[in-house]
């Protein structure tokens, strides 16, 4: 079978001598939802800025990293890019443009298409993330929430194979986290999510991965890994309510 994401003995030391990832060996396959948690520091975020090799790996020895079975160098970058779109914790990361609207078309453009299917992607993709009105203002006068929705129709417009999603939810007001929730539930990608909504992942995840100071601990369903409270609280994590 082919793999969506394919990752073997991957490692990453920050240049000032922190430890993120330490050989996780993990393969997600095509459609599945897979949820990644764990506490503050556990390499969450680490772990998704490798998807598309915003971060060199130290790719030593045995390590790799697979996308849609393409392996993940220097000559494929542009290719794997073009594969997983990842929408940053902290939208000040992604948005850059003037405008919500130019913002969300920069992936279309670079992947140079015609006028005609830049426009319809950026009109889908605004509308699906449900900032459509949106279109003419400069995103860094919106508030969390709406920066957060353009990140998102930024990467939907790219139409990745793969979505990552870090900490979708943090700082949404409810009804903004719910509509989150049904766009998401509504995609038929692979897509992975760091959250601290477990919540969330009850909703919308098939599988779940405990991740702590950079290694996984458990890997299995929602259902089991989360009811599993001695496991949860040994790595900073509580059963979410609904599961009790
Ligand atoms: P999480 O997303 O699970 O909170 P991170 O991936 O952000 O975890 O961080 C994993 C580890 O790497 C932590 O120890 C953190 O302090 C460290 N780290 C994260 N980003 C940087 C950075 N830019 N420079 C140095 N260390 C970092």
């Amino acid at each position: 079978m082919k793999y969506a994401i394919e990752i073997k003995k991957l490692s990453f030391t920050y240049p000032d001598g922190a430890r993120a990832l330490d050989e996780i060996t993990l393969q997600v396959g095509p459609q599945e939802k897979l949820a990644i948690i764990g506490p503050n520091g556990a390499g969450k975020s680490t772990f998704l800025l490798h998807m598309n090799g915003i971060l060199p790996p130290v790719l030593d020895g045995n390590a790799s990293i697979f996308i849609d079975g393409l392996p993940l160098n220097k000559a494929n970058i542009d290719q794997v890019r073009r594969k997983v779109g990842i929408v940053f914790q902290d939208p000040d990361d992604q948005l850059f443009s003037a405008t919500v609207y130019d913002d969300v078309a920069f992936g279309p453009l670079n992947q140079r298409l015609s006028k005609e299917q830049i426009e319809k992607r950026v009109a889908q993709s605004l509308d699906q993330a449900g900032v459509a009105t949106l279109a003419d203002r400069s995103p860094h006068h919106l508030s969390f929430g709406e920066r957060k929705r353009v990140c998102l129709a930024g990467i939907l417009a790219c139409e990745p194979e793969i979505l990552a999603l870090d900490e979708p939810s943090a700082n949404l007001d409810p009804r903004s986290r719910r509509e989150c929730i049904e766009l998401v539930k509504n995609l038929d990608r692979t897509i992975i999510v760091a959250t601290h909504d477990l919540e969330l992942v009850v909703e919308l995840c098939t599988r779940v991965v405990v991740l702590d100071a950079g290694k996984i601990y458990a890997d299995g369903g929602p259902g089991d890994i989360m009811t599993n409270t001695g496991l949860m609280a040994e790595h900073g994590l509580e059963t979410p309510h609904s599961l009790r």
